[in-house]
């Protein structure tokens, strides 16, 4: 029985052109007692691969994420085996506004000790008291309070391209940095003021919530579905939408368009743009902000040095890369030593 991949990426970018048939991509989660992991994550590899489903999902004892890509033919398929999975009936997807059908080229459900890496120790807290959820209405709202405090719940390389009018944007590589922060910011007013966050689909602020409770926070609310559920309710109800840029999300579109504005620069010429690049340094691949110019003039890289590798024949790149760790995990924002007006 086949439980992993058997087509490269490439092999599938193919048979996905071919095919020419719309895919929808979608993410969901869930939190719930998983008894068997393994066995579940099977269970899903062998139903979703038969519906030719691409993604990518994380299973773990405390439940499932799920980032994924269905022929949009097999969607109402794919609902009903969610359906027909006790603690996934009735899951809310978060459905992307904008469509790519190569967002995924691989189903890769993988079991992991955890759904998010979220650095927290669950055993200290009570994970089940969450926060007030609130949908798009509600959320306009609350944040136009003067006792509100709104807060993004992700990494600086997210809210750089685009974030909520007046939020608080932690400068941090990880959630687990951010939680500190904001309780620190926030400590004298953990009973008056209402604490407000939001992240990409809602799951950073499930955790989230719970522990600023535990912590003392006592009015603290989440945006339900996160900024993917806003922009289509927004979108779906007509309301004002109060998010500025892109949406950051996890897949190979890198980002959604939620409102026109460009609020980022390159991180070159800090020229406005939005667009996060890979360096084309395959020993480097950090993921930065770059304008078409820069990329012209940079070949891609995010660095003279790099420049000056991948004009290296392949196989001395190669050799220069052997034995060091792969890629640059370090994501960059306004830290680069050419952006001179930060
Ligand atoms: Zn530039
Ligand atoms: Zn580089």
């Amino acid at each position: 029985m086949q439980l992993y991949n058997k087509l490269s990426s490439k092999e599938r970018e193919q048979l996905i052109e071919q095919a020419g048939e719309e895919r929808l991509t979608l993410s969901f989660y869930k939190y719930h007692q998983l008894k068997d992991p393994k066995t579940f994550r099977d269970d899903l590899f062998i139903n979703w691969n038969q519906l030719d489903v691409l993604g990518r999902i994380n299973v773990a004892h405390e439940g499932i994420n799920a980032q994924l890509s269905v022929p949009a033919k097999k969607f109402e398929k794919f609902k009903s085996f969610l359906d027909n999975i006790d603690f996934l009936k009735d899951v809310r997807l978060n459905i992307a506004i904008e469509h790519y059908d190569k967002a995924f080229l691989k189903l890769k459900i993988k079991v992991r000790p955890k759904i998010v890496h979220d650095g927290l120790n669950d055993s200290t807290f009570d994970v089940t008291n969450k926060g007030v959820h609130v949908d798009a209405m509600k959320f306009n709202e609350l944040i136009e309070d003067p006792n509100t405090v709104l807060v993004d719940m992700r990494n600086h390389y997210e809210s750089e391209i685009g974030h909520f009018k007046n939020a608080v944007t932690p400068d941090v590589d990880t959630f687990r940095q951010s939680l500190d922060i904001i309780e620190a910011d926030l400590k004298d007013h953990k009973e008056d003021k209402n604490l407000v966050m939001y992240c990409t689909g809602g799951i950073r602020c499930e955790k989230a919530s719970a522990y600023y409770k535990h912590k003392g926070f006592k009015k603290v609310y989440q945006l339900e579905g996160g900024i993917i559920e806003y922009a289509r309710q927004v979108k779906d109800q007509n309301l004002e939408n109060k998010f500025f840029g892109k949406n950051f999300v996890f897949d190979d579109r890198r980002s959604e368009k939620i409102s026109e504005d460009v609020i980022a620069q390159c991180h070159q010429c800090g020229k406005a743009c939005d667009t996060h690049v890979n360096c084309a340094n395959d020993g480097c691949h950090l993921l930065f902000i770059q304008c078409e110019d820069c990329a012209k003039k940079m070949d891609g890289c995010c660095s003279d040095k790099c420049q000056d590798i991948v004009h290296l024949p392949y196989e001395e790149q190669k050799r220069l890369r052997s034995g060091r760790p792969a890629g640059n995990k370090k994501f960059k924002k306004g830290r680069s030593p050419v952006l001179k007006f930060k």
